[in-house]
């Protein structure tokens, strides 16, 4: 049954709030709006928390043992916020021979790892056959491996590349998706999300697919039954309406998997992870920053419209200033994707981007769950920000926060809950090792420095 909206009621109401939370009431992009510009972010996060703990209950918060891996960094598109991709020649391009993907996910699983996100540039290079050579090894020496990967634009490439049968996009996307499914494809990452609205999409993601193609890979997946993930990255050129419509877009698209596919073992997306734009090395992060003084609305905010209908004209610094986003903005998006997204099960932290403490922080603004142990990451860390944690630092951030650790599968199954003296955390019985090695690595400008987490 749909959920009901009241487009007229007050928002700020706790009783229409209380709705939001128990799953009765669906806001609308306008309230969401309101919230984001008008609550107080403490009272935001409140809400946010209530609704994940009417989610999630009180006690458990999750992380996944798996690896990122970046199999090739050349790539045909040329996203101006990107500082990982290559061109074919260039001396530091690269695509992994089969043996080292092995040997990283052998790694993995020698720490007790269940899923690898392998996701690359879009390499002209690579034949239909690379890959599904490559899950079929996978598939063989790793059964246990849940193996997520390639997402909506390297899809979309897999069928321009490889001469795909097919009527329409929708079909050339299944034959490609199928031929991945039978050779060891099992879900698919929500990269490449970025920003849906289509003015912001055109400056920032060149040479990659637009919202509803990126959206109909997607819906082809769960018509396969495959989960997926939703992402979004923010924080650059954008509105805060761009931010609402991208939400709303997944919102509408999950409703109608659901509706299509829910009964007939389809897929959906069982996830959704924000993260803002992280500027160093990219093109993107060379344009000029926003005066906030400045009493003119920010260029992003003149274009920006719910309904995605923005166009680069009617501002002309457009695209030019970019707003970054702090550690606020940060815990308030991912506040609001909670009440918005009430057909997303799970709301992932980004301690990747924001750092532990902040990752930490966001178990009170609505996420669950902490992602992955973090042993390698090729992508954010190319553009300037890189932490790396593993299983007993997330399992001493969640229980910090005052929460059970879980250990989970792709699907959000609980494999492990670490309750007892037995847990990684609690193996550890003196931090203060860490602190003279090195506890989290940030590394930017080739700098390493050591921080503590909050306890
Ligand atoms: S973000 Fe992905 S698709 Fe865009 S240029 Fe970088 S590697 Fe290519």
């Amino acid at each position: 049954m749909a959920i009901k909206s009241a487009p007229t009621a007050n928002i700020f109401d706790s009783a229409v709030l209380e709705d939001v939370v128990c799953g009765n009431l669906r806001i609308t992009p306008e309230q969401a709006l309101s919230l984001y510009h008008d609550m107080p972010l403490p009272e935001l996060g409140r809400w946010a928390d209530q609704r994940c703990r009417a989610l999630h209950g009180e006690h458990l918060r999750t992380y996944i043992v798996d690896r990122n891996i970046n199999y090739t960094n050349v790539c045909t598109a040329k996203c101006t916020f990107c500082a990982f991709r290559r061109d074919g020649h260039e001396d530091d391009a690269y695509t992994l021979t089969y043996d080292a993907l092995l040997q990283k996910v052998q790694e993995i699983v020698d720490i007790g790892g269940t899923q690898i996100l392998m996701q690359g540039g879009m390499n002209p290079e690579l034949p239909l056959e690379w890959y599904t050579e490559l899950l079929s090894q996978l598939r063989e020496k790793f059964p246990q491996v849940h193996v997520h990967a390639f997402s909506p634009p390297e899809i979309i490439e897999f069928v321009h590349f490889f001469d795909t049968p097919g009527d329409t996009l929708e079909e050339q996307v299944r034959w490609v998706l199928i031929q991945l499914q039978d050779a060891g494809l099992q879900s698919i990452p929500g990269g490449g999300g970025e920003i849906f609205a289509p003015a912001v999409r055109e400056k920032i993601g060149l040479g990659k697919c637009n919202a509803e193609v990126w959206l109909t890979v997607m819906r082809v997946a769960h018509e396969l039954g495959m989960n997926t993930s939703a992402t979004m990255m923010f924080g650059h050129i954008e509105g805060i309406a761009d931010r609402i419509h991208h939400f709303d877009l997944v919102r509408t698209w999950q409703d109608k998997s659901i509706a299509d596919f829910g009964l007939h073992g389809g897929g959906r997306y069982n996830a959704f992870i924000s993260w803002p734009f992280q500027p160093d090395n990219s093109p993107l992060g060379r344009v000029k920053g926003w005066d906030w003084s400045e009493s003119n609305p920010f260029p992003g905010d003149v274009v920006a419209k719910l309904d995605g209908s923005g166009t680069k004209s009617d501002h002309p610094e457009f695209g030019r200033r970019l707003r970054l986003a702090g550690s606020s903005s940060y815990l308030r998006t991912q506040a609001l994707s909670r009440l918005f997204l009430d057909n997303i099960y799970s709301i992932g932290s980004s301690w990747v981007t924001m750092g532990p403490a902040i990752g930490q922080t966001a178990l009170f603004y609505g996420a669950n769950d902490l992602g992955s142990v973090m042993l390698e990451e090729n992508v954010v860390s190319a553009a300037g920000t890189t932490w790396c944690l593993d299983e007993a630092k997330l399992c001493r951030m969640i229980r910090g926060a005052g929460f059970i650790p879980a250990k989970r599968d792709n699907q959000y199954g609980l494999l492990e809950i670490h309750n007892d003296e037995n847990s990684p955390d609690k193996l550890i019985t003196d931090w203060s090792i860490f602190e003279k090695e090195r506890l989290i690595s940030h590394t930017q400008d080739c700098a390493t420095v050591t921080l503590t987490l909050n306890d």
